[in-house]
């Protein structure tokens, strides 16, 4: 199974893959400034993709508040949803027949098998790629399933989640931590494809628009990790190119967490409401990633040429308490 168009011009291809389930926050932006500027800086190409992937908790709303947040800090696009490109379409779910071509592709290949395991019985099977979610290793009680056996629990009215079969350790080179060397069973095991509820897992769908989009280059947040060696798989299986990774730290509230949806002032658009400029913003995230000496405003542009993945740090960084004021007195 080659990737639609062959990936053999030489331009680096970067992506910035926001899922439309909520608004952007400092977080999102920290990451998705980094890989604009890895891959501009590069003089490459940037894809915008559309990660919807989920129907229960994409809303188209969010997708047209995302580009126009991406817009406000400075960040562009070369393809995406808005501007077309030779791999449209850019939206997941746009892309639900290529990604059922590419299961059966697997599934005739023999590397796929129903498990009719339930949530309860697995504790967790999302299809968000947080550590978190890799959950339990799946210790791969449906594998060994005659037809009977399956036909059996099909009649009791189990509907069964599509698993990949068999992995193996896997080892790439990160810019940001260097070589890394992830056990398959770290990794969670046997991963799923496609979920009972028929939604194909992240997985899948952003390993096959990696290769489908001739992405080189892959920047991302580090808690997406431990999914990596799963989508290296899928690489090594479909026999496309291996992007080259950045696993970028996570940017932590003052207490240490993670930000996410509860941290409502961190939002974008509720950061511009306050007054602060999209320059504070980006100079305030490239100060805390090592790009500048100082806490001061600056434009994406302006920092492409002190952009270096030597300068990023490795651990997560801590927002401080008043963020809000500290963008405010932003100059
Ligand atoms: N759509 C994912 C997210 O919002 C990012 C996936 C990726 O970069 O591979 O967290
Ligand atoms: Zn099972």
């Amino acid at each position: 199974m080659n990737p639609i168009v062959s990936n053999s011009d030489a331009l680096l291809r970067g992506r910035l893959a926001p899922s439309p389930t909520g608004h952007l926050h400092l977080g999102n932006a920290w990451s998705f400034l980094l890989c604009w500027l890895a891959v501009r800086s590069a003089r490459g190409r940037l894809v915008l993709r559309m990660e919807d992937i989920d129907p229960e908790r994409s809303r188209p709303h969010f997708a047209e508040d995302i580009m126009r947040d991406l817009a406000w800090l400075g960040l562009d696009w070369d393809e995406g949803p808005d501007v077309g490109g030779p791999f449209a379409p850019y939206t997941q779910a746009a892309r639900l027949e290529r990604y059922t071509e590419v299961i059966n592709y697997l599934t005739g290949m023999g590397r796929t098998y129903p498990c009719y395991c339930t949530r309860k019985e697995l504790k967790t099977m999302a299809s968000a790629p947080h550590l978190e979610d890799v959950g339990p290793v799946y210790p791969g009680t449906c594998l060994g399933l005659g037809p009977e056996q399956r036909k059996e629990r099909e009649a009791q009215g189990r509907r069964s989640t599509l698993r990949l079969c068999g992995g193996e350790d896997v080892g790439f080179e990160d810019f940001v931590h260097g070589e890394i060397r992830l056990g398959w069973a770290e990794c969670g095991g046997d991963f799923p494809l496609r979920r009972s509820d028929g939604v194909i897992a992240y997985q899948l769908a952003v390993a096959v628009d990696d290769m489908d989009q001739n992405i080189s280059l892959v920047v991302r947040g580090a808690d997406i990790l431990p999914c990596t060696p799963r989508q290296i798989l899928l690489f090594h299986l479909l026999k496309a190119p291996v992007p080259r990774y950045a696993h970028v730290p996570l940017l932590l509230d003052h207490e240490g967490e993670r930000l996410a949806k509860r941290h409502q002032s961190c939002e974008l658009r509720a950061l511009r409401a306050q007054g602060v400029s999209p320059q504070a913003v980006v100079g305030h995230l490239a100060y805390r990633a090592g790009l500048l000496p100082s806490n001061e405003a600056a434009s994406p542009q302006e920092l492409l040429s002190v952009f270096a993945w030597g300068k990023i740090p490795r651990e997560p960084v801590k927002l401080g308490s008043a963020i809000v004021d500290t963008l405010l007195r932003v100059k």
